[in-house]
């Protein structure tokens, strides 16, 4: 499996997975997509319906990722994808489905579920594909003798599933920037409470967007990136993206009894990651009918699918709403899909991500691209706060579930695009405890907070507070990487 720029850069040059797996953007800016997406048989199809999740994945990643041993392929997702890591939510048989499918129940003649990707470490979807990320990374670095030390900036759910997937890797440090005492108790308990040598908490004494600019400062600083092996893990990383293909699988196989049914998609969306994977999936061949990009109120996305408008906002024009994991700007992994829609014209695709950096955006409406999003099945919806707190209360009262923020964004728009007889999945993103504030203003009661996360916020924590600025950080770098 060959890799290729968004932007075209670099064509005949061959990446392999294992050449992009620890790298972001491409040489030229773009985003790596495969040279040609594998497909996927009717025969594997129907052999892969019974496959544990681990074993799933292998056969999944092994399309994207034939240059790494088979073998060694196995042993990773089997070590990552057990019971054990997942079963913080559950603690019964269900547990190793590692993505259960739970039904809420009939609506308008279809069939409304919940894919529960939140039972892992984080209680957030981000665990699904990191802690595979943290074996993948821990197995590139040992082959080549090399280590890696992760930069990041995190409001929250990025920065623990890293450092959850990271902790005790070896090869891997950990160097976290958070907004010091603007998260919530539980998220810092949670971060601030690993006691591993190689993680790194640093609470900067700012706003998020300080700890961003750190961030994007240190590397533009080529020669210390350089020097200290600066890397990332955000959510542009082709790996965090094709390990989340598996559980639409995962989810398709649950919700069907036979590979001639169709299902569709509800994903709560940011910057485009978990729903690209949906888009992948289904270049692969699984049958989804619709793919349902669930926005809150920072909508350029559900701009986009309902006009041919791409239009990025500047961070004054960002709101911070109560499903924070979802208030972006801009959307980080778009250019991916954009790439297919225009038939992969790459020429195209660098002139209208250019009009992004210079005009603010750009508008397929007036092209015939645009009626072609139809074809990739791309339909949208928007929440707000209001509608949130209406669907937590009645998902509670009809069906006796309690779900977080996000996963209401995507059960509010999935009930805008029920087809009857297609049953509809929404991608269920984080634990209702992680956002608690908005539970008890919908509920009038406390979230339920499962039994592994009792008292964490009594633990003691390990960090160590800077001030916004990036020399400062670069110098407790460079002290903690001994160099
Ligand atoms: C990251 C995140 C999202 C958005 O996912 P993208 O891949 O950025 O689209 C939604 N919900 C939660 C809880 C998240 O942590």
């Amino acid at each position: 499996m060959n890799y290729i720029s968004t932007r075209g850069a670099g064509a005949g040059e061959r990446h392999l997975f294992s050449d992009i797996l620890l790298g972001g953007l491409a040489k030229d800016g773009g985003l790596y997509l495969p040279a040609e997406y594998p497909r996927v048989t009717a025969d594997e199809l129907s052999r892969w319906r019974t496959l544990s999740y681990a074993d799933l994945a292998f056969e999944i990643l092994s399309k994207f990722a034939g240059d790494i041993p088979a073998d060694d392929l196995r042993e990773l997702t089997r070590r990552t994808y057990t019971a054990a890591t997942y079963c913080n939510v559950r603690d019964d048989e269900s547990a190793s489905q590692i993505t259960p499918l739970k039904t809420l129940g009939i609506e308008g003649d279809t069939q409304l579920s919940l894919l529960e990707l939140s039972n892992g470490p984080t209680l957030a979807f981000k665990d699904m594909a990191m802690q595979l990320i943290g074996n993948l990374f821990e197995y590139a670095l040992a082959k080549h003798g090399d280590t890696l030390n992760i930069l990041g900036a995190t409001s929250g759910d990025t920065g623990s599933a890293a450092e959850y997937a990271m902790r005790g890797k070896k090869g891997v440090s950990v160097f976290m920037l958070s907004p010091h005492k603007k998260m919530s108790a539980f998220q810092t308990a949670q971060m601030y409470s690993l006691q591993d040598p190689n993680i790194h908490n640093i609470a900067v004494e700012g706003v998020f967007d300080d700890c961003q600019d750190i961030v994007k400062a240190v590397s533009n600083d080529h020669a210390f990136k350089a020097k200290h092996k600066i890397g990332t893990v955000n959510s542009i990383n082709w790996a965090r993206v094709v390990a989340q293909v598996v559980y639409y699988f995962k989810g398709y196989f649950a919700a069907t009894k036979s590979n001639g049914e169709r299902v569709s998609f509800t994903v709560p969306s940011g910057n485009f990651g978990n729903v690209c994977a949906g888009h992948i999936a289904r270049m692969m061949g699984l049958p989804i009918e619709k793919l349902v990009v669930a926005t809150n109120e920072n909508d350029v996305l559900d701009e986009f699918f309902r006009t041919g408008v791409y239009r990025v906002r500047k961070s004054a024009e960002t709101y911070h709403t109560t499903s924070p994991s979802m208030d972006i700007s801009k959307a980080s992994n778009f250019e991916r899909f954009v790439f297919d829609l225009l038939g992969r014209d790459s020429a195209r695709v660098l002139q209208l991500f250019r009009d992004v950096e210079e005009k603010g955006g750009f508008d397929l409406a007036a092209s015939g691209d645009f009626a072609r999003v139809q074809q990739f099945g791309f339909v949208s919806g928007r929440s707000s706060h209001a509608d949130r707190v209406d669907t937590i209360r009645d998902v509670f009262q009809r069906y006796d579930t309690m779900i977080d923020t996000h996963t209401a964004d995507g059960v509010k728009v999935a009930r805008e695009h029920l087809q009857a007889g297609i049953p509809m999945i929404v991608l269920e993103t984080a634990q209702p405890v992680k956002f608690g504030e908005t539970i008890r203003e919908a509920l009038l009661r406390e979230p339920e907070r499962p039994a592994a996360f009792s008292g964490i916020e009594a633990l003691p924590q390990r960090f160590d507070v800077l001030p916004a600025d990036a020399a400062r950080v670069k110098a407790y770098v460079a002290e903690h990487t001994g160099e």
